[in-house]
């Protein structure tokens, strides 16, 4: 094997959308797999996810949205976050973002309020048009009114609270309407933030809602990147680009398949590590495109094509976002397409 392996556990996923149901019923939830589910294949997770009883999905575009409909048959409605920009979608539901899209759209739609995020939505303004003229939305099946919460993975930050008042006020002068709520945080935020419909993402994939605090959900992908050579460095030798990494004792380095092409952090350097054969193994070095060298010295014997895991139980992608100086939905939505991707426990 010259490439890593990404294995991703479809029944874990499942698992964790059915934790995710009984915590929010008698609402339903929905799953998010824009960006092919985070990165982990949404024509392989989402038919999946429908079978454990999942009826509403959310894309952000368009043509993932048209993906996932011949993904998963007619049937489960597929919603379109970044809306339908004026072309027509019949098998899709567009999410209106706008006033301007309201008047134009007909048939079902799911109507997006900001509430605080001031990035897509109906503005306040926007929303009191609406109300002072339901009839702009007489052509419409309103399925749900939304809403997006910007940090409801910070329980005590004010936005939470304000963007929940904003969001009653506002629904109670549009017509009356579904309500879709919650992402995966918003999902661990109590009683107040339930909703018709819960939207979570991450939290299927493993990332860790509630951070600072245990993860509740399953791990769900396993990296392992293969040794593609080992070699000894004596005292004084450097470890590749601008031999940023220096041996102070005789060395082990194993160099391993993957890079930050492969969506490795290049900002993991100085930070990183790894797991070979049980052991924690330091990153050494910079991060190449396709190369990565592992200070091997202090693990048990190892040998071209053992395998250094890289995200799993030992190390997962919030760890590994976090030691980059960024979040676990960044990891799992940049690991590359040169992996062989293994799905297992469906
Ligand atoms: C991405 C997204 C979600 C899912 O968020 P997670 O934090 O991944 O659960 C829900 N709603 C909207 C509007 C989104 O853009």
């Amino acid at each position: 094997m010259a490439t890593g392996v990404l294995s991703i556990d479809l029944g874990a996923v499942a698992r964790n959308w059915t934790m995710l149901r009984a915590l929010h019923a008698p609402g339903e939830v929905a799953a998010v797999v824009k960006a092919d589910a985070y990165g982990l294949g949404a024509a392989r997770v989402a038919p999946v996810l429908a079978r454990a009883g999942c009826r509403h999905f959310f894309v952000a575009t368009p043509d993932e949205g048209e993906a996932l409909r011949e993904a998963l048959g007619e049937g489960p409605m597929v919603a379109v976050l970044d809306g339908f920009s004026g072309r027509a979608h019949p098998r899709l539901t567009p999410v209106l973002n706008s006033l301007d899209e309201v008047r134009h759209a007909r048939g079902d739609a799911i109507l997006h309020l900001d509430t605080g995020m001031n990035r897509l939505g109906l503005p306040a303004a926007e929303v009191d048009a609406l109300a002072r003229e339901p009839g702009l939305a007489e052509g419409l099946r309103l399925r749900y009114v939304m809403t997006h919460l910007a940090a409801a993975e910070d329980p005590s930050h004010p936005l939470n609270d304000r963007q929940l008042d904003a969001f009653a006020a506002a629904c109670a002068r549009l017509p009356r309407a579904r309500r879709s709520l919650a992402n995966s945080s918003g999902l661990f935020l109590g009683e107040r933030f339930r909703s018709e419909l819960a939207r979570p993402g991450a939290a299927l994939y493993g990332i860790n809602p509630t951070p600072g605090r245990d993860n509740p959900m399953e791990q769900v992908v396993t990296l392992r990147l293969p040794i593609l050579q080992l070699r000894e460095v004596p005292p004084g030798g450097t470890v590749g680009y601008g031999g940023a990494w220096l041996a102070t004792r005789p060395t082990r380095i194993a160099t391993v398949a993957g890079g930050y092409a492969d969506g490795i952090p290049r900002a993991w350097e100085g930070r990183g590590w790894g797991v070979l054969h049980g052991r924690e193994v330091p990153l050494a070095g910079r991060v190449s495109m396709d190369l990565m060298g592992f200070d091997v010295t202090d693990a048990p014997p190892a040998r071209p094509g053992d395998m250094v895991e890289i995200l799993g139980l030992g190390q997962d992608q919030d760890d590994v976002g976090a030691a980059a100086g960024t979040i676990g939905y960044e990891i799992l939505t940049r690991l590359g397409r040169r992996f062989v991707r293994e799905y297992v426990g469906a």
